[in-house]
């Protein structure tokens, strides 16, 4: 009975997709892309699953993908990168904490999927992307879906966006070789960042910035694609 009071808010929302979404034909591909990979591996936090349930995913692939949008790996989306696995997204915007008002930068725009669920969750959100064709691409598509509020930007996330910090939170979508301290930086004191790091071997850490210093935590092992860049544009 108490556990299934623990997952009566789940189902609720789950329930409420359903009869409130029926005329997308993608919503219940998108149902069970939350149910499946998202609420049976553990990602519990309510405006990260409502955002999934409403973000339609398949509109950040290329046409010809759409069918393979709610599934369970990344998609390419042209120019040798991907949107990445929607488990990875949830849990990378679960552990950032979403949290309205929240200023958040994401270095790496990429199809704007992260970008958008950030969003949802009410975060105020700078992007960077490093391709400026994916950029301005992805800026149309989020405008189109009502997210214009969202601030963009072309260039190399290795110096972060100096002029807008410190942030709440960082989110990093492409692996660098080592945590790149510009971003470090510019994160507030009582901040976070989830970032992929390392080469062949990636590990997702959790770096968070307190009054007493900068504690890393590895959250999970994760193959995202190079950071591309200058490792040197850090050092502004
Ligand atoms: N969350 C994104 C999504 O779901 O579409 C992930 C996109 S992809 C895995 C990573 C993105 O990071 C690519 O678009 C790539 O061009 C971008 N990127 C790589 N290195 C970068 C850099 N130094 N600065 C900014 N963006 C970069």
């Amino acid at each position: 009975m108490e556990e299934l009071l623990f997952y009566a808010p789940v189902l609720l929302i789950l329930l409420l997709a359903v009869v409130t979404d029926g005329a997308d034909d993608y919503a219940e591909m998108r149902w069970r892309m939350v149910e499946d990979q998202i609420i049976a591996r553990g990602i519990r936090d309510s405006a990260v699953i409502n955002a999934m349930l409403k973000i339609p995913r398949h509109e950040f692939v290329p046409p010809e993908s759409r069918e393979s949008a709610y599934g369970d790996s990344p998609v390419p989306i042209g120019r040798g990168q991907t949107i990445s696995q929607p488990y990875i997204v949830a849990l990378m915007s679960e552990v950032l904490g979403p949290a309205p008002g929240r200023k958040v930068l994401e270095v790496g725009t990429g199809s704007g999927y992260q970008t958008a669920i950030l969003a949802e969750t009410g975060a105020e959100v700078y992007t960077i992307e490093i391709i400026p064709e994916l950029a301005e691409r992805t800026r149309r598509l989020l405008e189109k879906l009502g997210y214009t509020d969202i601030h963009f930007r072309v260039g190399d996330g290795y110096a972060g966006w100096e002029e807008n910090a410190p942030y709440d939170g960082i989110i990093v979508t492409a692996a660098p070789g080592d945590v790149p301290e510009a971003l470090v930086s510019q994160l507030k004191v009582g901040g976070r960042m989830v970032i992929p790091v390392g080469g062949e071997n990636q590990e997702l850490l959790l770096i968070e910035k307190s009054e007493k210093g900068v504690s890393y935590r590895k959250v999970t092992s994760v193959r995202f694609v190079p950071m591309t860049g200058e490792p040197g544009a850090e050092k502004v």
